[in-house]
């Protein structure tokens, strides 16, 4: 697939807009969100330009597991074994970065249902 000319996350994974990094692999980056709404909010992001979940099929999928498999160790870290992961999907879910991204919320107790 190919890389979003425009996208302010792959901007982020090529060192092309400053954010604060605090982890990362050859597949993927994680950053402090820019707007955080808990005290702690993360970004887990593939380095490729997937858009969605929607463009997640046997060829790729690969990066999802090494996704999760860092957001374990980052969370078990910085969010004392306590989180929510969120990843917004289309207009309904108000995703307003077309790069594929799981938020990793914690450090607060987080209220529920989203809506
Ligand atoms: P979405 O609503 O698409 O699931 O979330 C996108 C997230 O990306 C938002 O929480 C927003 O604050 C964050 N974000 C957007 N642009 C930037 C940026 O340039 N830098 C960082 N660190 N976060 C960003
Ligand atoms: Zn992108």
């Amino acid at each position: 697939m190919s890389e979003g000319m425009d996208c302010t996350f792959c901007k982020i994974s090529q060192k092309k807009i400053d954010c604060d990094i605090i982890f990362e692999d050859n597949l993927t980056i994680c950053f402090r969100d820019i707007n955080p709404v808990a005290p702690v909010h993360l970004l887990m992001i593939p380095k490729v330009h997937i858009p969605s979940v929607f463009e997640i099929g046997r060829d790729n999928s690969a990066i999802i597991s090494r996704i999760f498999e860092n957001i374990s160790k980052i969370s078990s870290i910085l969010c004392n074994r306590s989180c929510r992961i969120v990843n917004n999907n289309g207009i309904d879910a108000l995703q307003t970065v077309k790069h594929l991204h799981f938020h990793i919320l914690g450090g607060a107790r987080l209220g529920w249902p989203p809506c």
